[in-house]
């Protein structure tokens, strides 16, 4: 990339400022989690001495030498499919799990947090547009599943997540991030959470001033403000 780090946070705040701008929200209410899984540990410390605290990887291989260096200084964000056999790994060292999509899952990540004596961030994920290449509960499940795992008291449920289709023109993707504001507060009114949900995890670099714009507080951006390493 020619653009700075700097310049691209710069652009991509700017971008945020005005999807805010556009839809009557206020920008504190949109986090970056910057998505390092396509660059190197340098790359990645460079993030968080530019002032940017929640990175996200999806992958704990390509994780583990970063936060072996660096987990004290952020905030972790695991965004990827997790498998059961790795939620040992990740326990404790990600704050935030945006992934949970099945009850097994969710019963080893408690287990290990209560092991650990700890509570742990989980956003639901959730499969709006249907796509059966992509992992998450089908819209319909949640609220059941959300009555399955409410007597494990270490995971804190704070939100939703969703990836879109990868469209050409982002305004395509308008009716999955609609879908999953729209679930979040049907699932609200439902009461089946000690507290209401309040988080939307969505929105990547092709379609996230869409993704704002229908009520995202959480963006994970990697190529548009990260970048891209050749061969990573
Ligand atoms: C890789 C990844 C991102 C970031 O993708 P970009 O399009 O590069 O911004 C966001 N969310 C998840 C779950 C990812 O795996």
């Amino acid at each position: 990339m020619s653009s700075t780090l700097q310049e691209r946070i710069a652009e991509v705040s700017r971008r945020i400022e005005r999807a805010c701008a556009r839809s009557g929200r206020d920008s504190r209410d949109v986090h970056i989690i910057a998505v390092t899984k396509y660059v190197s540990l340098e790359a990645t410390s460079a993030v968080l001495a530019s002032g940017l605290v929640n990175i996200g990887e999806n992958r704990w291989q390509v994780a583990e030498s970063k936060w072996e260096a660096l987990g004290h200084q952020g905030t972790w964000h695991f965004i990827g499919h997790l498998q059961t056999n790795k939620v040992k790994d990740v326990i404790g060292k990600f704050q935030y799990i945006h992934s949970l999509d099945r009850m097994s899952l969710a019963k080893e990540l408690h287990r290990k947090a209560e092991a650990e004596g700890l509570d742990v961030n989980v956003f639901l994920q959730v499969n709006v547009s249907g796509e059966e290449s992509k992992y998450g509960l089908s819209p319909d499940k949640v609220p059941d599943f959300l009555r399955e795992i409410s007597g494990l008291n270490h995971l804190k449920i704070i939100g939703l997540m969703t990836m879109a289709p990868n469209e050409e023109d982002p305004e395509l993707t308008r009716p999955v991030f609609r879908g999953l504001r729209e679930l979040r507060d049907k699932l609200n009114g439902m009461g089946l959470t000690p507290e209401p949900i309040t988080e939307l995890s969505m929105g990547m670099s092709n379609d996230f001033e869409v993704a704002i714009e229908e009520g995202a507080t959480w963006v994970r951006l990697g190529t548009v403000l990260v970048g891209h390493e050749e061969g990573s």
